[in-house]
């Protein structure tokens, strides 16, 4: 590989880039918590806010939006996120990523982060197209918000071109970055258990198990108990690279 792989561990001001409330948490929330206690500003920006995530039918979807704000905003206070940005698609209908873009590369130009965390595109089985719409979305953003010709009004309102040092795909068929989270697991199981309408007793009682099992399996590989795992890469990976899958 010619490419060095940069260090997630190193980030000190983060964006993560989450389809849905709960996302961030279920892919990220052990990373997201080490970071935040080693200094690093965090940043969330949520792109729908999961008005068509209900399990129980018949609940007006504004009600629902407004419960799951609340949720992730506890589940962000638990993590020590410093802010969320809604970016306010509809849950469901996540449009295509040269829409959703927009708005990312401008959150990147302005809040200037060295690292953004988002899910992997390229899961091959990730049926959910706000997950495939928002992920894409995330990784063009940072291709294009190094380019001062893409979206030229953002600099016209006084805002800096930004290239990331590094961009980490979360829920990865293919992980490069194992990181050991033994210190903030408590922190991200309570961040999980903060979307209640997501993980009410009966469901929370089958998705243990398996996100345990996973983060054990993460962990291994980190010298840990429990971990998470990231495709890590640069944005030079990320356009006419043929090795990147290997990377
Ligand atoms: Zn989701």
């Amino acid at each position: 590989m010619y490419i060095p792989i940069p260090d997630l561990r190193q980030a000190k001001n983060l964006l993560v880039v989450s389809p849905h409330p709960d996302d961030a948490e279920i892919a990220a929330g052990g990373t997201i918590a080490l970071l935040a206690e080693a200094g690093a500003r965090i940043t969330y920006a949520m792109v729908t806010d999961g008005s068509r995530g209900g399990l129980e039918p018949g609940v007006p979807e504004a009600q629902l939006a407004a419960t799951r704000r609340a949720e992730q905003e506890q589940a962000a206070e638990v993590l020590g996120v410093d802010d969320i940005i809604w970016l306010g698609f509809e849950d469901t209908e996540v449009p295509g990523p040269e829409v959703v873009r927009e708005p990312l590369i401008s959150l990147i130009r302005e809040i200037q982060p060295d690292f953004v965390i988002s899910l992997d595109p390229w899961l091959p089985y990730e049926a959910h197209p706000d997950h495939r719409r928002t992920s894409m979305a995330a990784v063009e953003a940072c291709l294009f918000a190094g380019l001062p010709m893409v979206q030229p009004e953002d600099l016209e309102r006084g805002l800096i071109p930004r290239q990331v040092t590094g961009v980490a795909l979360a829920l990865s068929p293919k992980p490069n970055t194992f990181i050991g989270i033994d210190r903030t697991w408590e922190k991200k199981v309570q961040a999980l258990r903060c979307h209640r309408s997501q993980f009410p007793s009966q469901v929370w009682e089958m998705f243990y198990p398996v996100i345990l099992a996973k983060s054990q399996e993460y962990g291994n590989k980190a010298n840990a108990t429990v971990g998470e795992a990231f495709k890590v890469l640069t944005t030079a990976h990320l356009h006419v690279m043929v090795d990147t899958w290997e990377a």
